[in-house]
């Protein structure tokens, strides 16, 4: 281990953590304050450019301390607007980050892992196995990388890019703290969202600790073919999964829980799913995104047809449930939901030479 990882790394601390630093280093905490805006707000890493700090501070930040953030590696820009960053961390090991514009809306899919344990089985991600958790430092030194590319913060963050968010419960807790932060990055609890398979403890403890909108996936309405789509749902079926998210939304009348329903020809799209479906949400607020499902080489599944689709949707509208299609964006560069792809391990490398030689670029959502 270098001496630069021994030290703490700037990045991993929310404003608390910075003031803490700061007090520690035997500085008043208001230092710690506009440290903490220099680096998010101001996107300045040079302590000499901080220029309200004292110089003894300065200093003492550049021996005792680092910034470390995920470099920038490729930048894939798709013909929709649609640009894919792929980012490298300090042990090499990479990650990918979307950033998703539409009109003034600008969606920034931030993943939380390398790789994902969760083994969805019309997940691209899920093919390259786990390698580790990222830290809170690596969550939102992307959200710091896209806001400069781009030249202002996104409107909006999705945790829908690789890994299991509340598989990491403090690191991503912590990152989205400093995404809300006003000092950062200034975004409300209705424009951070957190996806999840459904990790059933996490959903209640987030629930004491942030106040997030919360998007789950549930792909499909009865528990023998989630437990096939969705392998968690074996440990926390639906009977423990509905009760949990519609607790998580109970404080606040206008918030709902959306709901993420990958279609699938043949295997969730039929009718009597989407009647399934209305009976096991009964009393729950919620929404329902329908994801046409991106495949990607080796995947077994097929995207339903789109009149499919759109009754299912008419028929959820039908009874009361607001439904709504997601466009899919970046498909052509692999940044569509589940075909994100970072690099993790040999096994997953030989998978990007797979997907490269069939002229594409892979990444992991
Ligand atoms: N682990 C988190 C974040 C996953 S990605 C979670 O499970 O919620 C965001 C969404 O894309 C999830 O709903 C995921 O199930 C879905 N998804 C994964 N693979 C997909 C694919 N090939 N096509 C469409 N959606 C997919």
């Amino acid at each position: 281990m270098t001496a630069a990882q021994t030290r703490p790394n700037l990045l991993d601390l929310d404003l608390t953590g910075c003031e803490a630093l700061v007090v520690g280093l035997g500085f008043k905490a208001f230092h710690g304050r506009n440290l903490f805006k220099w680096i998010h707000k101001h996107g300045v890493l040079d302590f000499d450019a901080m220029t309200d700090l004292p110089k003894s501070l300065r200093s003492a930040l550049r021996e005792r301390t680092v910034v470390q953030l995920p470099r920038i590696v490729q930048d894939q820009p798709s013909a929709d607007g649609t640009l894919k960053w792929v980012m490298e961390l300090w042990d090499g090991q990479r990650i990918e980050t979307v950033f998703i514009p539409d009109g003034r809306r600008t969606t920034l899919c931030v993943s939380s892992q390398v790789g994902c344990v969760l083994a969805c089985a019309f997940c691209a991600t899920a093919r390259q196995g786990f390698n580790r958790n990222l830290s809170a430092g690596e969550i939102i030194g992307q959200v710091w990388q896209a806001t400069r590319q781009i030249g202002s913060p996104p409107t909006n963050v999705v945790m829908m890019g690789m890994g299991e968010p509340l598989a990491n419960f403090e690191a991503v807790v912590k990152a989205m703290e400093t995404m809300q932060d006003d000092l950062a990055y200034m975004l409300s609890k209705q424009r951070v969202t957190l996806s999840t398979s459904g990790v059933v403890p996490n959903i209640y403890r987030l629930r004491e600790v942030s106040d997030v909108s919360l998007a789950v996936s549930l792909h499909a309405p009865n528990d023998a073919l989630r437990d096939q789509l969705v392998p968690i749902n074996r440990k926390y079926p639906l009977a423990e999964l509905v009760p949990a998210c519609r607790d998580y939304v109970a404080d606040d009348k206008r918030r709902k829980v959306t709901w993420e329903y990958v279609m699938l020809d043949g295997v969730n799209d039929s009718l009597a799913h989407a009647k399934q479906l209305i009976r096991l949400l009964e009393g729950v607020p919620s929404k329902l995104n329908l994801i046409p499902f991106n495949p990607f080489p080796g995947s077994n599944f097929v995207t339903s047809p789109p009149e499919r689709i759109e009754s299912f949707r008419q028929r959820l509208m039908r009874s009361g449930i607001f439904a709504m299609t997601r466009k899919t964006r970046g498909d052509e560069i692999a940044a569509a939901c589940g075909q994100l792809v970072g690099r993790v391990e040999d096994r997953t490398r030989r998978l990007d030479r797979a997907l490269v030689e069939r002229g594409r670029m892979v990444a992991s959502c």
